[in-house]
């Protein structure tokens, strides 16, 4: 049993319920709002008296079918090109499943819905390529009685049931038994370009051994163990790197890197399981197939696999799997039903994007109930107060969960969660839980009172304008917020020196020794002899210490920015900072509208930047601290180029390379990539689509640049399609 405690973390916010702050687009509407509800008024029933009202159902049907459609297809890209969710799994099997509905009363919509959709189009930072054999998707079943209707039709009713690994599906296709080419499956149709990602997994072989067809294209699934994505996420927290929200999304993230060697850093395992072209078959059945995998020196799921020739049978493998899923060493989310023989399944064929002789059985999204005992509010280094429900252990999905977060105050009063009632609990994508709402009102239970007063230090909690958390105003007397600005600032991002952590950043502020990070620098020649006397410290240590601090004397500026805690600012943002600007001074004087204009930096962010360096006590802090430590300049430019030095705009989409690789590559080559066209623009390079940007360059008679042109320049550059040097 493996007893995960999710500690709330900012990295795992969700998407706001409603934007607080109405974009121009709502203020503008809400201007013409009443000639928009006549002309509406008008236009409905002119629509009504010429079609009837059969017809007015069916626009309402085909107006829901095009909305679901617009939706999936947002959090396809979100989740299959972006690795990044935004819904969880169950609401979107039921906006699909609602979908197919439709399709099935209204066929003609099933052409370009959800009957014929798997995945979303490649992303164009890869190379891509065809399917030889289109990569389809599996058609899900809910229940019992679904699986039932599809089995009862079944000639051959000889089955092998799979494991259903919760994972990235590949394609890996082998000639005279070498690997040549490993494709994602992106559309169905064609898929990105992979194989140098693929050969870093061992699972799959770049050789095959034993006896082999001359052409065989393997398929399965990437994934990660649930320990290995532990490691990977504890890890990248210690680093300030991006933390995933499922084992799938850090397999995805893995797979899915420009650099292999970022893939081949990542612990990520693989099962074959299907397969696409062959030049001839020598297995008569998918459990052959299964043995014929293990020889070539794939791993399959076969320790789970069972037969089955009946119903009964299945049901028994579904209730027993869902039990034990807390074993199985990663994560699945159902089982894949096939008919075994591979002559049936040949004369079965398939529908438009899914086979007729398989299904995918799914287990319900992971919910359970459960007590909430307590909700406690912790408080962070910038003050946020983040209240944390404290659950009575529950097992959802095979993983314990006691700790849910709340989000914040708002989040609380929306699901009117109190202490003492019995709360629905979810593992929205496997990992993250996530409160839905109350299942059980407890008995004399009073809503929950967010507190007035920090809870650590007695201060002031206020909320500003627009914001959602709600801040202790106590900055500097708040020990809370001072241990964890202190516990930032020594951190790996940061300053990184080892030896100083929570505890002994407490003992130390606890003694007045450490009141502003700069004290650190003092530290050893103010208190070093005390220090050598206290418990648990010692000459070696002592001189440790000493050593890791007179290191961090000399810092680069990337992490001299992300050291100081700038709201929102993390190490990504502060390498920008650093590569456009340079030395600490430049990015301190730098105004709003120079923020802005680097590509990759917001509003919101530009405005936390500026009044950052405009805080007196931030400004006492960074001074004081400049008094011992020595902030290296950033290399402004890598190479020299024709575009070194030069403002470079990027409009409209490149065929070959993804948004943020071109950008990466422009900033190799000693450019600056800006958000918008101004006259101080050099360079504006204009995909297909390009819109407003290209219009507004021609205006002003900026040299425009089309792919060719930019490919032109990275040849001559000498520099690699993914930014690195040749
Ligand atoms: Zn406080």
């Amino acid at each position: 049993m493996i007893l995960y405690l999710v500690a709330p973390s900012p990295r795992f916010e969700f998407l706001p319920e409603s934007d607080p702050n109405p974009t121009t687009v709502q203020i503008i509407s809400q201007k013409h709002e009443k000639q928009i509800i006549s002309f509406s008024v008008v236009l409905f029933f002119w629509i009504f008296y010429n079609v009837g009202m059969a017809k007015v159902a069916d626009l309402f049907i085909r107006a829901e079918h095009a909305d679901l459609m617009k939706k999936l297809n947002a959090w396809d890209v979100a989740y299959h090109q972006n690795d990044a969710p935004i819904v969880d799994d169950a609401t979107y099997d039921a906006a699909k499943k609602r979908a197919l509905e439709i399709e099935s009363e209204y066929p003609d919509l099933a052409k370009d819905g959800a009957s014929t959709h798997v995945g979303a189009a490649p992303s164009t930072k890869f190379k891509t390529y065809p399917h030889s054999v289109p990569m389809l998707s599996i058609s899900d079943v809910f229940d019992a009685a679904e699986v039932a209707d599809w089995f009862n039709k079944l000639s051959n009713k000889d089955l092998f049931i799979e494991l259903k690994v919760d994972g990235v599906s590949y394609a890996a296709r082998y000639e005279h038994g070498v690997l040549v080419r490993a494709l994602t499956r992106g559309s169905g149709v064609s898929g990105e370009d992979i194989t140098e990602n693929i050969k870093t997994i061992s699972d799959i072989p770049q050789k095959l051994s034993g006896e082999f067809p001359d052409v065989i294209e393997v398929r399965g699934e990437v994934y990660m163990l649930r320990d290995d994505f532990i490691a990977l996420n504890a890890a990248a927290e210690q680093s300030g790197d991006k933390v995933f929200a499922n084992p799938r999304n850090a397999a995805a993230g893995s797979l899915r890197q420009l650099n292999p060697k970022i893939t081949a850093s990542r612990r990520l395992s693989a099962f074959g399981y299907t397969y696409g072209e062959i030049s001839n078959r020598t297995w008569k059945t998918q459990s052959e197939y299964f043995d014929k995998l293990e020889s070539w020196g794939f791993k399959t799921t076969r320790k789970w696999a069972r037969h089955a020739n009946n119903m009964d049978e299945i049901q028994a493998m579904y209730n027993d799997i869902i039990l034990t899923r807390a074993d199985i060493p990663f994560d699945i989310d159902g089982l894949v039903i096939k008919v075994n023989d591979v002559a049936t399944q040949e004369r079965m064929g398939a529908r438009a994007n899914s086979p007729r002789w398989e299904v995918a059985y799914k287990f319900p999204a992971a919910r359970a109930v459960t007590a909430l005992n307590g909700i406690t509010v912790q408080v962070g280094r910038t003050g946020v107060l983040t209240p944390v429900a404290e659950l009575e252990p529950i097992n959802i999905g095979g993983v314990v969960v006691s700790r849910a977060t709340l989000h914040n105050a708002d989040e609380i009063a929306r699901l009117d969660v109190r202490v003492g009632d019995k709360v629905t609990v979810q593992r929205a994508g496997d990992v993250i839980p996530q409160i839905i709402g109350v299942a059980e009102r407890g008995a004399d239970t009073v809503p929950f009172n967010f507190p007035k007063k920090c809870p650590v230090c007695g201060g002031d909690v206020v909320r500003s304008d627009g914001a959602v958390a709600y801040r202790c105003v106590n900055t500097l007397g708040c020990p809370a917020q001072r241990i964890g600005e202190l516990e930032h600032f020594v951190s790996r991002p940061g300053f990184d020196i080892d030896g100083i952590g929570t505890k002994q950043l407490e003992l130390f502020t606890e003694r007045g020794w450490i009141k502003s990070p700069a004290d650190i620098f003092t530290l050893i020649a103010l208190h070093g002899d005390e220090l050598r006397r206290m418990d648990g410290f010692g000459d070696k240590s002592v001189a440790n210490l000493k050593s890791a601090i007179e290191n961090a004397r000399t810092i680069e500026l990337a992490r001299f920015l992300t050291a100081i805690g700038i709201p929102d600012v993390g190490k990504t943002t502060a390498k920008l900072l650093a590569k456009n600007f340079g030395t600490i001074d430049a990015v301190r004087n730098a105004t709003f509208d120079d923020l802005i204009a680097i590509d990759g930096i917001g509003d919101v962010m530009a405005r936390e930047i500026v009044s950052f360096f405009q805080n007196a006590r931030n400004i006492a802090v960074i001074d004081e601290l400049l008094k011992y430590v020595d902030v290296k300049s950033a290399d402004k430019k890598t190479l020299n180029t024709v575009i070194s030095g030069k403002k470079i705009v990027l409009t409209g989409t490149l065929m070959n390379y993804g948004r943020d690789a071109a950008r990466e590559i422009l900033e190799s080559m000693g450019a600056r990539v800006q958000s918008s066209v101004s006259p101080k623009t050099d360079i504006v390079i204009a995909g297909t689509d390009a819109g407003s940007k290209l219009t507004r360059a021609n205006e002003l008679g900026i040299t425009i640049w089309d792919e060719s042109d930019f490919e032109r320049e990275i040849k001559n550059a000498g520099i690699n399609n993914d930014g690195t040097q040749r």
